[in-house]
């Protein structure tokens, strides 16, 4: 097997990171982490087993009941801002890592890794203002609330946007308090373990921040099982999500879910098409169609359908397999052979049902070679709703266009889907646009844009997308939680 070595100034890190120590496993387990576009083993790295999820629990609570308690919460910002900082000083060094981890072309890497330091910054402003009320009870009493971290948080994050979901959930749980064990995927570990190493760095005590990358089935599992974790955070497949909370029953352990997505993006006839054939090009085309928010039904008025579509597929067709750390390249591998096999096994259930092929349809050659995981950007047009591609998430660059009469049965198409996680619409009508805002079910909506996303603004899931928000103030609540205390004055 051939080993690319790690174009980075400095060797990443390949161990487990528990209680501010670097350890190889307990059972010495590694696993091998690939290069996307090649299939390459990059590295290898220590796999977690449950003896060391027991380990990185017990560092988590030892500092939560030690020395993280008694750092005030403006340090704690003040860690927090200054763990942004070192991020933004490696963030050539950590997006090329990403780049190559996770497959992803170097410009988004570049994108994700100054949305982590953004969101670091944005709650190290939050550690200092978490505040209880005083509320008015009978007479002669004080009661007031306390907003206290939840404890020992496990976070489980997908290898889509490996550091930017770890930063979604290690930024506010650390801002209010609590100490994290964080179980990357699989497939990308490799910039979690640079977070904690700088978090290490910047003077985080040992135990806050403990990174166990490892199997969803092996740590994942035993993580969720754990009676000393107290809550779960989780971004992944709603299947697992189903899983997670069966299990988190069974300790009573609150859970935060951010699931899949089949996100309609609807253009109407008075929209600008340009922005609109933009907007749905990237809105499916973006991080390889690999985004729980991916546009991925394109519902277009019949009237535009064909115009529209026709732009879109202009541009996917102009779209090459790259190297990932060239600034020109577009579009990026998927993730992995497993989810090589399940894009295209679904682009073959788009043909054998009857749908329209317009462009793409199979793997793509890498440097004229069948290597790592590529998939040609791929259009179906005027998919049926129930065929199974307008259904099931697909997780990769395929695109399925409907056509409505309607707003009405705009609404209709949209809603029809058992997720909810985000929706774009494309019109110059005011009044449609705040109308089609409020009917839509799902936890963000766009209008005449796709995708922009702000640590300040909440995103979530509604229906089967999951439920808890993460981002903006809402995130606090996650990773909170409230008491109330009575003092008799009598
Ligand atoms: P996944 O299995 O849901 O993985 C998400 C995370 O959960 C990973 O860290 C995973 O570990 C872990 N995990 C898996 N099984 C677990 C269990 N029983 N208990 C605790 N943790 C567990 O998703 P995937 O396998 O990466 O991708 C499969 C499909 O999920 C994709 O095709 C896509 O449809 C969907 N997906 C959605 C999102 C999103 O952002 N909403 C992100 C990724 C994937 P491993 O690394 O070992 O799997
Ligand atoms: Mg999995």
């Amino acid at each position: 097997m051939a080993t690319t070595a790690v174009p980075i100034e400095r060797k990443a890190p390949n161990r487990l990171f528990i209680g501010g120590e670097w350890v190889d496993a307990a059972d010495g387990s590694r696993l091998e982490v690939r290069n996307p576009a090649t299939d390459e083993v990059i590295v290898e790295v220590a796999e977690a087993g449950d003896r060391d999820i027991d380990a990185a629990v017990a560092a988590a609570r030892a500092a939560l009941e030690g020395a993280w308690r008694d750092v005030p919460a403006t340090q704690r910002g003040v860690l927090l801002w200054r763990l942004a900082d070192a991020i933004e000083a490696r963030s050539d060094e950590l997006a090329r890592l990403e780049s190559l981890d996770n497959g992803k072309p170097i410009r988004e890497a570049r994108i994700d890794i100054r949305e982590v330091v953004d969101c670091l910054r944005y709650y190290a402003g939050w550690a200092s203002k978490l505040q209880g009320e005083t509320i008015p009870v009978r007479h002669n009493v004080l009661n007031y609330t306390l907003r206290e971290p939840v404890g020992v948080v496990g976070a489980i994050i997908p290898w889509n946007f490996p550091l930017l979901m770890a930063a979604w959930k290690v930024a506010p749980a650390l801002a209010c308090g609590n100490t994290v064990v964080l179980k990357p995927a699989e497939q990308t570990p490799l910039t979690a373990l640079e977070l904690a190493a700088l978090a290490a760095e910047v003077g985080f005590p040992p135990g806050v921040l403990n990174v166990v990358p490892g199997h969803g089935e092996r740590a994942g599992a035993a993580l969720v099982r754990h009676a000393g974790v107290d809550k779960i955070s989780f971004t992944g497949s709603t299947e697992v999500g189903k899983q997670i909370m069966r299990e988190a029953a069974e300790t009573v352990k609150p859970v935060s879910l951010e699931l899949g997505g089949k996100s309609p993006n609807i253009v109407f006839p008075d929209a600008d098409l340009e922005a609109a054939a933009r907007g749905a090009f990237s809105g499916i085309f973006y991080n390889t169609g690999q985004a729980c928010t991916a546009g991925s039904r394109l519902l277009v008025h019949e009237s535009v359908h064909d115009e529209l579509v026709a732009q879109i597929v202009e541009r996917a067709r102009r779209l090459e397999p790259g190297d990932p750390l060239d600034p020109k390249t577009r579009i990026g591998p998927l993730i992995s052979a497993e989810q090589l096999e399940r894009v295209l096994g679904y682009i073959e259930l788009g043909r054998s049902e009857g749908a329209t092929l317009l462009t793409g349809g199979g793997r793509a050659a890498y440097r004229g070679e069948e290597r790592g995981y590529w998939v040609r950007p791929t259009v179906f047009e005027r998919v049926s709703p129930e065929q199974t591609i307008a259904r099931e998430e697909i997780f990769g660059p395929v695109l399925a266009t409907m056509t409505f009469r309607d707003e009405d049965e705009a609404v209709e198409l949209a809603n029809r889907t058992i997720y909810g996680l985000t929706a774009g619409v494309w019109t110059n009508d005011l009044k449609r646009a705040h109308r089609l805002a409020r009917r839509i079910q799902a936890g963000t909506v766009w209008v005449n844009t796709y995708h922009p996303l702000d640590p300040a603004s909440p995103f979530g899931g509604y229906k089967q997308s999951g439920y808890g928000r993460e981002l903006g103030e809402y995130a606090l609540d996650l990773y909170t939680q409230v008491k109330s205390v009575w003092i008799d004055l009598n």
